[in-house]
C-alpha cells in the first residue's frame, strides 16, 4: 500500500530528478520552445518541497494536493497550470484515504490526466506532456517500471511528430524531430515513482 510518506517521497524524487535534469529540459525547450521549461519546473517543485517541509500533510491525496496548488502558484507559462492540474486532480481523486493501492493510484492520475486534457486542449499525438503521461497510466496496473518504460517510450515517440499544441505548435512542421520537452519531464516525473517505491 501507498501511504502519505510513500507521496512525499515521490515529490522528493521529483524534485531531485527535475534539478538533475533541468539544463536537458531546458535544451529541448531552446528547440522548439521558448528555453525555460528545466529552470521553471525546478523553480516549481523546489515550492513543492518546502511547503511539503513546512506542512506535513498526512494523506496521499492532501500531499498531491498542496503540491499541485505550489506548481500552479509559482510556475508561469503554461508548464505550471498543466503540471499542478495534473497533481492537484490526482490529489482530489485519492480523496481521504490513508493509504491506496496501485490500481488506485492508476486511477486517480488518469484523472488527473483527463484534467489536463481539458485543460490544455491537447490528444494523444499532438506532441506534448500527454503522450508520456497517457501510456504511463494505461501501464500502471502492471507496476512502476512497466509506467516508466511507457512514459519514457512515449515521450521518445514525440520526436517525429508535428506540435499541435502549445508554444511549439507555432513552429509548424519545423518542431518535427525534436523531442518534447513536457513529455519529457513527464517521463521524469512517472520515473521517479519507482524511486519512491523502492524508499
Ligand atoms: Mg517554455
Amino acid at each position: 500500500m501507498l501511504d502519505a510518506d510513500f507521496f512525499r517521497r515521490w515529490m522528493a524524487a521529483a524534485t531531485a530528478s527535475v534539478d538533475r535534469e533541468a539544463e536537458r529540459l531546458t535544451d529541448l525547450d531552446s528547440a522548439i520552445g521558448d528555453a525555460d521549461h528545466g529552470s521553471n519546473l525546478q523553480r516549481g517543485f523546489r515550492a513543492v518541497a518546502t511547503a511539503l517541509e513546512k506542512d506535513a500533510p498526512d494523506t496521499p491525496g492532501a500531499v498531491l494536493t498542496l503540491a499541485g496548488r505550489q506548481l500552479i502558484s509559482t510556475v508561469g507559462g503554461a508548464s505550471g497550470p498543466l503540471y499542478g492540474t495534473l497533481l492537484r486532480r490526482t490529489g482530489k481523486a485519492l480523496g481521504d484515504a490513508s493509504e491506496v493501492d496501485t490500481a488506485q493510484l492508476a486511477e486517480a492520475l488518469r484523472a488527473g490526466v483527463d484534467g489536463v486534457m481539458a485543460l490544455g486542449g491537447a490528444a494523444p499525438g499532438d506532441k506534448t506532456m500527454i503522450d508520456a503521461l497517457l501510456p504511463a497510466v494505461d501501464a500502471l496496473g502492471d507496476g512502476f517500471a512497466a509506467a516508466r518504460a511507457a512514459a519514457e517510450q512515449g515521450a521518445e515517440a514525440t520526436i517525429p511528430l508535428q506540435a499541435r499544441k502549445g508554444r511549439a505548435s507555432y513552429l509548424g512542421e519545423r518542431s518535427i524531430g525534436h523531442q518534447d520537452p513536457g513529455a519529457t519531464s513527464s517521463a521524469l516525473l512517472i520515473a521517479t515513482l519507482e524511486e519512491a517505491a523502492e524508499g
